[in-house]
């Protein structure tokens, strides 16, 4: 019977562990994406041409009465139809 959870099994495909910090009352995780692209919201059209870096952080997702913090740390990528509206698309 297996028992022990590897961290990255907890977090959704495609992402992956940058640092983790364990306090008192207090998990800090960050993670980034490992996509090489992705689709723009707008046409659909995959692009892999990298814009810039962003994070994003979710926070006080309680578990087992322990704070939990998530910093995100995504691409965004432009969108290289030139009829589409949207320069960039995270
Ligand atoms: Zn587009």
């Amino acid at each position: 019977m297996r028992t022990a959870v590897e961290a990255h099994e907890l977090l959704p495909r495609g992402l992956r562990i940058e640092g983790l910090s364990i306090e008192p009352g207090r998990v800090s995780i960050s993670v980034s994406s490992g996509a090489e692209g992705c689709g723009c919201q707008l046409s659909g059209r995959h692009s892999s041409r990298a814009h810039s870096r962003y994070h994003r952080n979710v926070s006080d997702l309680p578990w087992h009465g322990i704070s939990v913090e998530l910093e995100v740390r995504a691409r965004r990528f432009f969108c290289d139809d030139p009829s589409c509206e949207r320069v960039t698309s995270p």
